[in-house]
Protein backbone atom coordinates (compact mmCIF):
# COMPACT_ATOMS: atom_id res chain seq x y z
CA UNK A 1 0.00 0.00 0.00
CA UNK A 2 1.18 3.53 -0.58
CA UNK A 3 0.32 6.38 1.76
CA UNK A 4 0.16 9.88 0.33
CA UNK A 5 -0.26 13.08 2.22
CA UNK A 6 -1.81 16.47 0.97
CA UNK A 7 -1.88 18.90 3.28
CA UNK A 8 -3.82 21.83 3.65
CA UNK A 9 -2.57 23.97 0.58
CA UNK A 10 -3.29 21.33 -1.52
CA UNK A 11 -7.43 21.52 -0.63
CA UNK A 12 -7.36 25.04 0.11
CA UNK A 13 -10.23 25.47 -2.54
CA UNK A 14 -12.29 23.67 -4.82
CA UNK A 15 -9.46 23.63 -7.86
CA UNK A 16 -7.00 22.56 -5.09
CA UNK A 17 -9.68 19.55 -4.52
CA UNK A 18 -9.77 19.28 -8.28
CA UNK A 19 -6.11 19.31 -8.28
CA UNK A 20 -5.73 16.75 -5.71
CA UNK A 21 -8.19 14.21 -8.10
CA UNK A 22 -6.09 14.60 -11.08
CA UNK A 23 -3.15 13.99 -9.02
CA UNK A 24 -4.71 10.61 -8.73
CA UNK A 25 -5.91 10.39 -12.06
CA UNK A 26 -1.84 10.70 -12.86
CA UNK A 27 -0.18 8.87 -10.41
CA UNK A 28 -2.80 6.06 -9.92
CA UNK A 29 -4.82 5.50 -6.54
CA UNK A 30 -5.02 1.63 -6.17
CA UNK A 31 -4.28 0.13 -2.87
CA UNK A 32 -3.67 3.76 -1.36
CA UNK A 33 -4.11 5.66 2.08
CA UNK A 34 -4.84 9.43 2.06
CA UNK A 35 -3.82 11.65 4.73
CA UNK A 36 -5.47 14.82 4.50
CA UNK A 37 -5.64 18.18 6.76
CA UNK A 38 -7.83 20.43 7.06
CA UNK A 39 -8.48 22.80 4.31
CA UNK A 40 -6.32 26.14 3.77
CA UNK A 41 -5.63 27.98 7.15
CA UNK A 42 -8.88 26.14 8.88
CA UNK A 43 -7.07 24.96 11.93
CA UNK A 44 -5.64 28.65 12.42
CA UNK A 45 -9.47 29.86 12.19
CA UNK A 46 -10.43 27.19 14.61
CA UNK A 47 -7.84 28.32 17.07
CA UNK A 48 -9.56 31.94 17.06
CA UNK A 49 -12.73 30.15 17.87
CA UNK A 50 -11.29 28.16 20.91
CA UNK A 51 -9.42 32.08 21.77
CA UNK A 52 -12.76 33.72 21.58
CA UNK A 53 -14.82 30.87 22.85
CA UNK A 54 -12.26 30.92 26.59
CA UNK A 55 -12.55 34.90 26.39
CA UNK A 56 -15.90 34.75 25.96
CA UNK A 57 -15.39 37.33 23.19
CA UNK A 58 -18.59 38.81 21.12
CA UNK A 59 -16.30 37.66 18.10
CA UNK A 60 -17.49 33.93 18.63
CA UNK A 61 -19.99 33.64 16.58
CA UNK A 62 -18.81 35.69 13.54
CA UNK A 63 -15.27 33.69 14.01
CA UNK A 64 -17.23 30.66 13.64
CA UNK A 65 -19.86 31.74 10.82
CA UNK A 66 -16.28 32.91 9.10
CA UNK A 67 -15.09 28.86 8.92
CA UNK A 68 -18.71 27.84 7.61
CA UNK A 69 -18.79 30.08 5.23
CA UNK A 70 -15.15 29.73 3.98
CA UNK A 71 -16.55 25.60 3.23
CA UNK A 72 -19.53 26.42 1.99
CA UNK A 73 -17.98 28.53 -0.46
CA UNK A 74 -15.83 25.34 -1.30
CA UNK A 75 -19.07 23.05 -1.32
CA UNK A 76 -20.99 24.91 -3.74
CA UNK A 77 -18.31 25.27 -6.26
CA UNK A 78 -18.22 21.55 -5.93
CA UNK A 79 -21.62 20.00 -5.68
CA UNK A 80 -24.28 22.11 -8.11
CA UNK A 81 -27.04 19.77 -6.68
CA UNK A 82 -27.69 21.09 -3.07
CA UNK A 83 -29.64 18.06 -1.98
CA UNK A 84 -26.10 16.22 -2.53
CA UNK A 85 -25.78 14.03 0.43
CA UNK A 86 -22.60 15.63 1.19
CA UNK A 87 -24.32 18.69 2.44
CA UNK A 88 -26.44 17.10 5.00
CA UNK A 89 -22.89 15.35 6.06
CA UNK A 90 -21.86 18.82 6.83
CA UNK A 91 -24.22 20.48 8.16
CA UNK A 92 -24.60 17.78 10.47
CA UNK A 93 -20.50 18.01 11.57
CA UNK A 94 -20.89 21.67 11.73
CA UNK A 95 -24.20 21.19 13.83
CA UNK A 96 -21.85 18.97 16.06
CA UNK A 97 -19.44 21.32 16.81
CA UNK A 98 -21.75 24.18 17.92
CA UNK A 99 -23.12 21.68 20.13
CA UNK A 100 -20.03 20.98 21.43
CA UNK A 101 -19.12 24.82 21.96
CA UNK A 102 -23.12 25.21 23.66
CA UNK A 103 -22.68 22.25 26.28
CA UNK A 104 -19.00 22.04 27.12
CA UNK A 105 -18.60 22.21 31.08
CA UNK A 106 -14.75 21.30 30.36
CA UNK A 107 -12.33 24.19 31.58
CA UNK A 108 -9.42 22.66 30.16
CA UNK A 109 -8.22 24.23 27.39
CA UNK A 110 -6.21 21.78 25.73
CA UNK A 111 -9.03 19.29 25.68
CA UNK A 112 -11.16 21.99 24.33
CA UNK A 113 -8.90 22.71 21.90
CA UNK A 114 -8.51 19.62 20.12
CA UNK A 115 -12.66 18.80 20.19
CA UNK A 116 -13.06 22.25 18.69
CA UNK A 117 -10.07 21.96 15.73
CA UNK A 118 -10.58 18.19 14.64
CA UNK A 119 -13.70 19.25 12.76
CA UNK A 120 -11.02 21.54 10.37
CA UNK A 121 -10.19 17.24 9.05
CA UNK A 122 -13.43 15.68 9.70
CA UNK A 123 -14.93 17.91 7.41
CA UNK A 124 -12.22 18.66 4.68
CA UNK A 125 -11.84 14.65 4.18
CA UNK A 126 -15.77 14.85 4.27
CA UNK A 127 -15.88 17.05 1.32
CA UNK A 128 -13.31 15.36 -0.77
CA UNK A 129 -14.59 12.06 0.00
CA UNK A 130 -17.64 12.85 -1.75
CA UNK A 131 -16.42 15.50 -4.51
CA UNK A 132 -14.11 11.84 -5.58
CA UNK A 133 -17.24 9.53 -5.29
CA UNK A 134 -19.14 12.11 -7.42
CA UNK A 135 -16.50 12.28 -10.12
CA UNK A 136 -16.68 8.32 -10.12
CA UNK A 137 -13.67 7.45 -7.71
CA UNK A 138 -14.82 5.14 -5.35
CA UNK A 139 -13.31 5.65 -1.91
CA UNK A 140 -13.47 4.50 1.22
CA UNK A 141 -13.72 7.39 4.19
CA UNK A 142 -12.31 5.99 7.84
CA UNK A 143 -12.36 7.71 10.80
CA UNK A 144 -8.95 8.12 12.14
CA UNK A 145 -9.74 8.12 15.59
CA UNK A 146 -11.00 4.38 15.76
CA UNK A 147 -7.30 3.54 14.55
CA UNK A 148 -4.56 6.14 15.77
CA UNK A 149 -4.91 5.74 19.98
CA UNK A 150 -3.26 8.21 22.16
CA UNK A 151 -2.92 8.90 25.62
CA UNK A 152 -4.69 12.18 26.61
CA UNK A 153 -1.66 14.82 26.22
CA UNK A 154 -4.33 17.26 24.51
CA UNK A 155 -3.01 19.12 21.65
CA UNK A 156 0.74 16.56 21.56
CA UNK A 157 -0.83 13.57 22.33
CA UNK A 158 1.44 10.24 22.01
CA UNK A 159 0.60 7.40 20.04
CA UNK A 160 -0.19 3.73 21.93
CA UNK A 161 1.86 2.16 19.36
CA UNK A 162 0.46 -1.37 20.25
CA UNK A 163 -3.49 -0.61 19.90
CA UNK A 164 -2.50 1.60 17.54
CA UNK A 165 -0.58 -1.24 15.42
CA UNK A 166 -3.69 -3.65 15.66
CA UNK A 167 -6.43 -1.56 14.74
CA UNK A 168 -4.56 -0.17 11.61
CA UNK A 169 -3.69 -3.85 10.52
CA UNK A 170 -6.73 -5.44 11.41
CA UNK A 171 -9.06 -2.45 10.13
CA UNK A 172 -7.94 -0.89 7.42
CA UNK A 173 -9.07 -2.00 3.42
CA UNK A 174 -6.32 -3.19 1.01
CA UNK A 175 -6.40 -2.56 -2.20
CA UNK A 176 -9.11 0.10 -1.90
CA UNK A 177 -8.73 3.69 -1.84
CA UNK A 178 -8.87 5.05 1.58
CA UNK A 179 -9.30 8.81 2.94
CA UNK A 180 -8.70 9.74 6.23
CA UNK A 181 -7.45 12.86 8.42
CA UNK A 182 -4.05 13.94 9.63
CA UNK A 183 -3.49 15.18 12.54
CA UNK A 184 -6.18 13.45 14.84
CA UNK A 185 -6.11 10.28 17.23
CA UNK A 186 -8.58 9.12 20.28
CA UNK A 187 -7.45 8.80 24.01
CA UNK A 188 -8.95 5.58 25.76
CA UNK A 189 -11.92 7.69 26.69
CA UNK A 190 -12.54 8.02 22.97
CA UNK A 191 -11.98 11.70 22.89
CA UNK A 192 -10.36 13.40 20.33
CA UNK A 193 -7.05 14.47 20.52
CA UNK A 194 -4.33 15.78 18.12
CA UNK A 195 -0.32 14.72 17.76
CA UNK A 196 1.09 18.72 17.65
CA UNK A 197 0.26 21.10 14.98
CA UNK A 198 1.29 20.26 11.64
CA UNK A 199 1.55 16.60 12.45
CA UNK A 200 -0.79 15.63 9.48
CA UNK A 201 2.90 13.84 8.11
CA UNK A 202 2.75 12.07 10.82
CA UNK A 203 -0.15 10.71 10.62
CA UNK A 204 0.77 9.38 6.78
CA UNK A 205 4.14 7.55 8.82
CA UNK A 206 2.06 6.16 11.44
CA UNK A 207 -0.37 4.40 8.57
CA UNK A 208 2.74 3.73 7.00
CA UNK A 209 4.89 2.28 9.74
CA UNK A 210 1.66 -0.16 10.90
CA UNK A 211 0.63 -1.27 7.16
CA UNK A 212 4.26 -1.76 6.52
CA UNK A 213 3.61 0.38 3.73
CA UNK A 214 5.89 0.76 -0.15
CA UNK A 215 5.88 4.14 0.67
CA UNK A 216 4.51 7.55 1.66
CA UNK A 217 4.44 10.56 -0.38
CA UNK A 218 3.35 13.92 1.36
CA UNK A 219 2.42 16.15 -1.68
CA UNK A 220 3.67 20.07 -1.23
CA UNK A 221 3.12 23.60 -2.73
CA UNK A 222 7.12 23.19 -3.99
CA UNK A 223 8.86 20.54 -6.02
CA UNK A 224 10.44 18.96 -2.93
CA UNK A 225 13.03 19.44 0.17
CA UNK A 226 14.82 22.35 -1.35
CA UNK A 227 18.05 24.03 0.16
CA UNK A 228 16.20 26.20 2.24
CA UNK A 229 12.41 27.53 2.55
CA UNK A 230 11.61 29.38 -1.02
CA UNK A 231 9.23 31.84 1.12
CA UNK A 232 12.70 33.12 2.42
CA UNK A 233 15.53 32.71 0.15
CA UNK A 234 15.82 33.17 -3.94
CA UNK A 235 17.65 30.58 -5.20
CA UNK A 236 16.98 27.48 -3.60
CA UNK A 237 17.59 24.55 -5.09
CA UNK A 238 15.94 20.86 -4.88
CA UNK A 239 17.67 18.19 -3.10
CA UNK A 240 17.07 15.18 -4.94
CA UNK A 241 18.48 12.57 -2.65
CA UNK A 242 18.60 12.62 0.76
CA UNK A 243 19.35 10.33 4.02
CA UNK A 244 16.93 10.16 6.41
CA UNK A 245 19.96 11.24 8.87
CA UNK A 246 20.02 14.66 6.99
CA UNK A 247 16.15 14.86 6.40
CA UNK A 248 15.69 14.34 10.62
CA UNK A 249 18.52 17.45 10.91
CA UNK A 250 16.45 19.49 8.41
CA UNK A 251 13.48 18.70 10.47
CA UNK A 252 14.63 18.86 13.75
CA UNK A 253 16.15 22.24 13.20
CA UNK A 254 13.10 23.51 11.68
CA UNK A 255 12.73 23.27 7.84
CA UNK A 256 8.86 23.07 8.07
CA UNK A 257 8.39 21.05 5.03
CA UNK A 258 8.35 17.92 6.98
CA UNK A 259 7.36 17.46 10.60
CA UNK A 260 10.24 16.36 12.77
CA UNK A 261 8.39 13.69 13.87
CA UNK A 262 7.51 11.45 10.66
CA UNK A 263 11.02 10.51 9.84
CA UNK A 264 11.40 8.05 12.79
CA UNK A 265 8.83 5.41 11.98
CA UNK A 266 9.56 5.31 8.52
CA UNK A 267 13.50 5.12 9.27
CA UNK A 268 12.52 1.62 11.69
CA UNK A 269 11.01 0.22 8.40
CA UNK A 270 13.37 1.53 5.69
CA UNK A 271 10.58 3.13 3.73
CA UNK A 272 11.24 5.54 1.10
CA UNK A 273 9.11 9.14 2.04
CA UNK A 274 8.91 11.25 -1.43
CA UNK A 275 8.55 14.83 -0.93
CA UNK A 276 6.54 15.82 -4.14
CA UNK A 277 5.12 18.91 -6.19
CA UNK A 278 1.37 19.08 -5.85
CA UNK A 279 1.23 20.83 -9.11
CA UNK A 280 3.40 19.18 -11.08
CA UNK A 281 3.04 15.35 -9.90
CA UNK A 282 4.89 13.84 -12.48
CA UNK A 283 8.38 15.59 -11.45
CA UNK A 284 10.42 12.96 -9.22
CA UNK A 285 10.56 15.37 -6.06
CA UNK A 286 13.04 14.47 -3.33
CA UNK A 287 13.32 11.04 -2.01
CA UNK A 288 14.41 10.43 1.93
CA UNK A 289 15.75 6.80 1.98
CA UNK A 290 19.29 4.95 3.95
CA UNK A 291 22.08 6.10 2.63
CA UNK A 292 25.29 7.93 3.96
CA UNK A 293 26.78 9.10 0.42
CA UNK A 294 23.16 10.83 0.35
CA UNK A 295 24.32 14.09 2.12
CA UNK A 296 23.81 17.34 -0.08
CA UNK A 297 27.12 18.98 -1.47
CA UNK A 298 25.32 22.54 -0.87
CA UNK A 299 24.90 24.21 2.15
CA UNK A 300 21.15 24.18 3.75
CA UNK A 301 19.53 26.83 5.51
CA UNK A 302 16.98 26.68 8.51
CA UNK A 303 15.10 29.70 10.05
CA UNK A 304 12.67 29.78 13.05
CA UNK A 305 11.89 32.92 14.33
CA UNK A 306 10.15 34.00 17.26
CA UNK A 307 12.50 32.19 19.32
CA UNK A 308 13.34 33.08 22.61
CA UNK A 309 17.00 33.43 23.75
CA UNK A 310 17.11 32.72 27.70
CA UNK A 311 20.01 33.46 29.61
CA UNK A 312 20.35 32.00 33.35
CA UNK A 313 23.47 32.82 35.66
CA UNK A 314 23.86 31.46 39.23
CA UNK A 315 22.89 34.15 41.94
CA UNK A 316 26.46 33.92 43.84
CA UNK A 317 28.63 33.09 40.87
CA UNK A 318 28.56 29.57 41.73
CA UNK A 319 29.22 27.14 39.01
CA UNK A 320 26.25 25.72 37.01
CA UNK A 321 26.55 22.05 37.13
CA UNK A 322 24.54 18.84 36.32
CA UNK A 323 22.30 19.01 39.11
CA UNK A 324 21.09 22.77 38.12
CA UNK A 325 21.09 21.48 34.44
CA UNK A 326 19.19 18.49 34.80
CA UNK A 327 16.17 20.90 36.66
CA UNK A 328 16.45 23.05 34.10
CA UNK A 329 15.49 20.95 31.68
CA UNK A 330 12.98 19.10 33.16
CA UNK A 331 11.06 22.29 33.78
CA UNK A 332 11.67 22.90 30.30
CA UNK A 333 9.72 20.27 29.69
CA UNK A 334 7.40 20.23 32.10
CA UNK A 335 6.44 23.77 30.70
CA UNK A 336 6.25 22.26 27.10
CA UNK A 337 9.29 24.44 25.87
CA UNK A 338 11.50 23.28 22.80
CA UNK A 339 15.00 23.57 23.44
CA UNK A 340 17.00 24.39 20.02
CA UNK A 341 20.10 25.57 20.78
CA UNK A 342 22.02 25.04 24.28
CA UNK A 343 25.60 27.33 25.33
CA UNK A 344 26.86 26.62 28.69
CA UNK A 345 29.94 28.47 30.62
CA UNK A 346 31.00 28.02 34.18
CA UNK A 347 28.33 30.12 35.78
CA UNK A 348 26.09 30.74 33.25
CA UNK A 349 23.94 29.01 30.63
CA UNK A 350 22.01 29.89 27.83
CA UNK A 351 19.28 28.78 25.97
CA UNK A 352 17.02 29.28 22.45
CA UNK A 353 13.54 27.73 22.95
CA UNK A 354 10.40 27.98 21.24
CA UNK A 355 7.12 28.99 23.44
CA UNK A 356 4.81 27.43 21.64
CA UNK A 357 1.72 27.50 25.04
CA UNK A 358 2.76 31.04 26.03
CA UNK A 359 4.39 29.39 29.37
CA UNK A 360 7.01 31.44 29.40
CA UNK A 361 5.87 33.80 32.07
CA UNK A 362 5.86 31.55 34.70
CA UNK A 363 8.26 29.39 33.88
CA UNK A 364 10.54 33.05 34.55
CA UNK A 365 9.10 32.93 37.93
CA UNK A 366 9.91 29.80 39.35
CA UNK A 367 13.86 30.03 37.42
CA UNK A 368 14.04 33.70 38.86
CA UNK A 369 14.01 32.21 42.45
CA UNK A 370 17.10 30.09 41.64
CA UNK A 371 18.88 31.92 39.03
CA UNK A 372 19.53 35.63 37.00
CA UNK A 373 17.29 35.31 34.44
CA UNK A 374 17.81 37.67 31.22
CA UNK A 375 16.51 36.86 27.84
CA UNK A 376 15.64 38.39 24.08
CA UNK A 377 12.18 38.06 22.94
CA UNK A 378 11.69 37.52 19.12
CA UNK A 379 15.03 36.45 17.63
CA UNK A 380 15.63 34.46 14.92
CA UNK A 381 17.75 30.91 14.91
CA UNK A 382 19.61 30.34 11.53
CA UNK A 383 20.60 26.99 11.30
CA UNK A 384 23.35 26.04 8.23
CA UNK A 385 23.80 22.61 7.96
CA UNK A 386 26.82 21.76 5.33
CA UNK A 387 27.81 25.17 5.88
CA UNK A 388 31.10 27.40 4.57
CA UNK A 389 32.29 30.68 5.32
CA UNK A 390 30.02 32.61 2.00
CA UNK A 391 27.16 31.28 3.81
CA UNK A 392 28.00 31.90 7.35
CA UNK A 393 28.44 35.65 6.10
CA UNK A 394 25.26 36.31 4.09
CA UNK A 395 23.25 34.87 7.05
CA UNK A 396 25.00 37.07 9.38
CA UNK A 397 24.89 40.03 7.37
CA UNK A 398 23.29 43.24 8.74
CA UNK A 399 22.00 41.33 11.44
CA UNK A 400 23.12 41.82 15.32
CA UNK A 401 24.55 38.34 16.51
CA UNK A 402 23.78 37.22 19.99
CA UNK A 403 24.91 33.87 19.91
CA UNK A 404 26.99 31.24 17.56
CA UNK A 405 27.70 28.10 17.58
CA UNK A 406 29.55 25.97 15.22
CA UNK A 407 29.95 22.20 15.07
CA UNK A 408 31.98 19.62 11.97
CA UNK A 409 28.49 20.05 10.18
CA UNK A 410 26.67 23.08 10.98
CA UNK A 411 26.43 26.43 12.21
CA UNK A 412 23.81 27.99 14.10
CA UNK A 413 23.39 31.83 15.18
CA UNK A 414 20.76 33.48 17.30
CA UNK A 415 19.98 36.75 15.54
CA UNK A 416 17.77 39.89 16.06
CA UNK A 417 16.84 41.44 13.18
P1 LIG B 1 1.27 21.42 4.07
O1 LIG B 1 0.30 21.97 3.06
O2 LIG B 1 1.57 19.99 3.84
O3 LIG B 1 0.90 21.72 5.48
P2 LIG B 1 3.44 23.17 4.59
O4 LIG B 1 2.97 24.53 4.21
O5 LIG B 1 3.47 22.81 6.03
O6 LIG B 1 2.64 22.13 3.74
O7 LIG B 1 4.90 22.91 3.99
C1 LIG B 1 5.26 23.40 2.73
C2 LIG B 1 6.03 24.69 2.88
O8 LIG B 1 7.25 24.43 3.59
C3 LIG B 1 6.50 25.31 1.60
O9 LIG B 1 5.52 26.13 1.04
C4 LIG B 1 7.75 26.06 2.01
O10 LIG B 1 7.51 27.46 2.11
C5 LIG B 1 8.10 25.52 3.38
N1 LIG B 1 9.49 25.07 3.51
C6 LIG B 1 10.26 25.27 4.62
N2 LIG B 1 11.47 24.77 4.45
C7 LIG B 1 11.52 24.20 3.24
C8 LIG B 1 12.51 23.48 2.51
N3 LIG B 1 13.73 23.26 3.02
N4 LIG B 1 12.19 23.03 1.28
C9 LIG B 1 10.97 23.24 0.76
N5 LIG B 1 9.99 23.91 1.39
C10 LIG B 1 10.24 24.40 2.62
N1 LIG C 1 -4.40 21.00 10.23
C1 LIG C 1 -3.32 20.82 11.17
C2 LIG C 1 -2.48 22.08 11.24
O1 LIG C 1 -2.72 23.01 10.47
C3 LIG C 1 -2.47 19.63 10.87
C4 LIG C 1 -1.68 19.68 9.59
O2 LIG C 1 -2.06 20.42 8.69
O3 LIG C 1 -0.71 18.97 9.47
O4 LIG C 1 -1.62 22.15 12.08
MG1 LIG D 1 0.96 22.39 7.12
Amino acid sequence: MRIFKFGGASVKDADGIKNVFSVLEKVGHEDTLLVISAMGKTTNALELVIKNYFEKSNELHSSLQEVKKYHYQILMDLFEDEEHDVYFAVNSLFADLEYFIRSNKSPNYNFVYDQVVSFGELISTTIVSHYFAQAGLKNNWIDVRNFIKTDNTYRDANVDWEKTQQLIAKGVKKKALNITQGFLGSDENNFTTTLGREGSDYTAAIFAYCLNAESVTIWKDVPGVMNADPRYFENAILLNQISYREAIELAFYGATVIHPKTLQPLQRKEIPLHVKSFINPLLPGTSVSKGKDLEPQTPCYIVKRDQLLISLSSIDFSFIMEENISEIFALFHQYKMKVSLIQNSAISFSVCVEDKFGNFNDLKNILAKKFKVAYNENVSLYTIRHFNKEAAEMVEKGKTVLLKQISRETLQVVTKE
